[in-house]
């Protein structure tokens, strides 16, 4: 199926000068979604997982769903305040904007395999940082999957040495 027909490029949004890629018509789309999704399942199954990490909110909106579908359990990445218990916290650069990240902090058992799933990889900031949150409790990140790479802003760099699955290039 051709995903990229489902995805919306909206012009100057949030800012000048960028060029957002919507993913809402996919998700709308109940045979689109259900596609991209199986094809992430499949990913994980080969990557034998343990568990699945997502940053808020469309890493969860792409992870849940796998999550189910294997039967492992899923973890929200979230922004500071957001999570109730102890957390690790970790600082990012955004492709517009800065941020801080946190996990809780019995959230992965040492050794875990985990798979990070997000909508978009765009300068690679938010995976970079949610690899940090993970690697920091103990689990070992055996992919990281997206529906979109924006190719030409190069945030496989930062992910390199780590398995990424993405589904659409731009
Ligand atoms: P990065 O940290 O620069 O890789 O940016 C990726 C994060 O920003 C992801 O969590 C995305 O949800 C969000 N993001 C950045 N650009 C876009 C876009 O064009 N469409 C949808 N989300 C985006």
């Amino acid at each position: 199926m051709d995903l990229k027909q489902y995805v919306e490029i909206v012009k100057d949004y949030p800012k000048e000068g960028i060029s957002f890629k919507d993913i809402t018509p996919l998700m709308n789309d109940g045979k689109a979604f259900k596609a991209a999704v199986d094809e992430i399942v499949e990913y994980a199954k080969e990557k034998e997982i343990d568990i699945i990490v997502g940053p808020e909110a469309r890493g969860f909106i792409i992870g849940c769903p796998v999550s189910y579908s294997l039967g492992v359990g899923f973890v929200p990445v979230r922004k500071e305040g957001k999570l109730p218990r102890e957390v690790i916290k970790v600082d990012y650069g955004l492709e517009y904007g800065k941020n801080v990240l946190t996990i809780h902090k019995d959230a992965i058992k040492p050794g875990q395999r985990v798979l990070i799933t997000d909508d978009l990889l765009a300068t690679g900031g938010t995976i970079d940082a949610t690899i940090k949150l993970v690697e920091e409790l103990g689990g070992v990140v055996v992919g990281c999957a997206f529906l979109i790479e924006l190719s030409y802003l190069d945030g496989k760099d930062k992910l390199d040495g780590y398995d990424v699955l993405s589904l659409m290039s731009y």
